[in-house]
C-alpha cells in the first residue's frame, strides 16, 4: 500500500487532504502538524513514504526548513503555499519538489489529490525522449523520473519509432525539433501512420523562435509544444495534462471493450480480438483452444440469497480464471453466468488438464461472507479442433457444455466430433 505524509499546521487542511485522499483510493495516510511531529514520523517509518504534502510555513520551521529536510530522504514533495510565496523561491528547485498547490483556493484540496494520483499512477506511464543533444534529453529525464514517470531515451529518429513498437507503456512523446537523420516534423508524420492522437501524445520541442513552426508541428499530427527554456513548473503541467487526456482516452476504450461488472472483456471485444487470435492461430498451425465455462445452477443462487449475492458468485469467476490462465489467453463474459476462454500454443493434454484443475478450483472454492458461505461449481465444454470457423468452434464447445449439465454438472467435456 502507498504511504502519504502531510504536514500542516491546520486541521482543516491537513484532514481535508486526509480524507479525500482516503475515499478515493486505499492509501495509508500519515498526517503532521509540525517539523517536531514530522521528524518523529519520519523516524518511526524509517523515511518511507511514497510521497509528501509540505506546508511551507510550519510554527516551528517558517521558511521552508521542512523541504530541505524531507529531501534527505528522496520523498516526492508536493508544497502547500499561501499566494504570496514567489515561485522564483530557492524551495521550488529542490530535487524532490514536483508540484504546489495554493492553499486559499477552494480546489486546493482536490487539486492535491489529483497530484499525488497522478505522481502514484505515473509509475505505470513511460515518456519516450527522442533528442539529439545528450544533454538537454538527460535533462528532461531526469525531470520525468522526479515525477515519478518511466522514461526511455533515443538519439535518433529512427531509434525513437523503433522504441515505440517495442514498449508498450509510452503514452507521451517528447520530441526535439532539429535531429540529424530526420526531423521532429517527419517523425511526427512517420509516427501518426502508426499511432493516432488519442494513443500517444506527442509534445514537440524547440529552441527556436519560429513561431510558424508551432503550427506546423499540430498539423503534423503533435498534441503539444514546448520551448526548450521551459520551467520545471511548465514541463511538469504539459506532461501532466498530455498524459491525463490520453489516459481519459484510454479509459473510454476500455469501457467500449470491458464489461461493466467485472472488468472481463464484453462480447464485442471478445468478437474482434478473438477472430484475429483465431485466424492467426490457424495461419501458423498452433495449437488452438476455446471453452464455454458456465455457473451450475446460478438460478438457484439468485432466488436464494438474492441478486446482489449472484453478482458476487459471478464477479468471483475472473479472480479464479486469472489464477489458472496466463496473459495469452483470452477470458470473456459471453453471457450472464456464460464466459468463453481462447487458449493458443499450449500442448493439447496441458489444456486438458488446466481446465479440469479450474473446474476442481470451483468445486473447492468458498466465498466467505457475512451469514454465509457461498459455493458453487462450473460446467466446461471445450473443443480444440480449428473446424471451420470460429463460430464453429464456439457452437462445438457449446454442444459439450451441454452434454456437460446432462452428465449431472460440475464436469469438463471435450468435443470430439470432428476429430
Ligand atoms: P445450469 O446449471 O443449467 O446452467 O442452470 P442455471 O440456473 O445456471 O442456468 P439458467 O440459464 O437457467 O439461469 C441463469 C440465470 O442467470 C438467469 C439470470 O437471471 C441470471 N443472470 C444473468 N445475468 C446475471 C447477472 O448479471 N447477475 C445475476 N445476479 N444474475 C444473472
Ligand atoms: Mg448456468
Ligand atoms: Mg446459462
Amino acid at each position: 500500500m502507498k504511504k502519504i505524509l502531510v504536514v500542516d499546521d491546520s486541521k482543516t487542511i491537513l484532514y481535508g487532504i486526509k480524507d479525500s485522499l482516503e475515499q478515493k483510493s486505499d492509501y495509508e495516510v500519515y498526517t503532521a502538524m509540525s517539523y517536531k511531529e514530522c521528524a518523529e514520523i519520519l523516524l518511526e517509518h524509517k523515511g518511507r513514504f511514497d510521497v509528501a504534502l509540505l506546508d511551507y510555513s510550519l510554527p516551528d520551521a517558517k521558511n521552508g526548513e521542512i523541504v530541505e529536510f524531507i529531501s534527505k530522504f528522496k520523498i516526492k514533495s508536493v508544497l502547500l503555499t499561501g499566494s504570496s510565496l514567489d515561485t522564483n523561491n530557492k524551495v521550488f528547485s529542490t530535487e524532490t519538489v514536483v508540484d504546489y498547490v495554493i492553499k486559499d483556493g477552494s480546489q486546493a484540496i482536490d487539486y492535491a489529490t489529483s497530484i499525488v494520483n497522478r505522481i502514484i499512477e505515473n509509475e505505470n506511464v513511460e515518456v519516450l525522449i527522442v533528442d539529439d543533444s545528450k544533454t538537454f534529453a538527460h535533462k528532461m529525464e531526469a525531470l520525468c523520473e522526479q515525477y515519478n514517470l518511466r522514461t526511455s531515451v533515443r538519439y535518433c529518429g529512427e531509434e525513437g519509432l523503433k522504441a515505440l513498437d517495442e514498449r508498450s507503456h509510452i503514452k507521451v512523446v517528447l520530441v526535439d525539433y532539429m535531429m540529424p537523420d530526420m526531423n521532429g516534423l517527419e517523425f511526427t508524420s512517420k509516427l501518426r501512420k502508426k499511432y493516432k492522437k488519442d494513443e500517444v501524445s506527442i509534445i514537440a520541442l524547440s529552441g527556436s523562435e519560429d513561431k510558424e513552426l508551432v503550427s506546423k508541428f499540430l498539423k503534423y499530427g503533435a498534441n503539444d509544444f514546448l520551448y526548450k527554456d521551459f520551467s520545471k513548473t511548465e514541463f511538469f503541467s504539459r506532461i501532466n495534462s498530455n498524459i491525463e487526456i490520453i489516459q481519459l482516452f484510454d479509459s473510454i476504450r476500455d469501457k467500449a471493450t470491458r464489461d461493466h461488472m467485472t472488468g472481463m472483456f464484453n462480447r464485442r471485444y471478445f468478437f474482434e480480438t478473438g477472430r484475429e487470435m483465431y485466424e492467426r492461430a490457424k495461419a501458423r498451425k498452433e495449437n488452438f483452444a476455446l471453452a464455454m465455462l458456465d455457473i451450475d445452477k446460478f438460478k438457484n443462487i439468485n432466488d436464494t440469497w438474492g441478486h446482489d449475492i449472484g453478482d458476487i458468485a459471478i464477479k468471483e469467476v475472473g479472480k479464479i480464471l486469472a489464477k489458472y490462465l496466463n496473459k495469452d489467453s483470452l477470458i470473456s463474459r459471453v453471457g450472464g453466468e456464460e464466459f468463453c476462454i481462447m487458449m493458443h500454443n499450449r500442448p493439447e493434454q496441458e489444456v486438458i488438464q488446466t481446465f479440469e484443475e479450474i473446474r476442481e478450483a470451483f468445486a473447492k472454492n468458498v466465498i466467505k461472507l457475512d451469514n454465509l458461505n457461498l459455493k458453487y461449481t462450473v460446467s466446461i465444454g471445450l473443443c480444440i479442433d480449428f473446424g471451420e470457423s470460429l463460430e464453429q468452434m464456439m457452437k462445438f464447445s457449446d454442444v459439450s457444455l451441454y452434454e456437460a449439465k446432462e452428465k449431472g454438472r460440475n464436469k469438463v467435456i471435450m468435443y470430439e466430433g470432428i476429430i
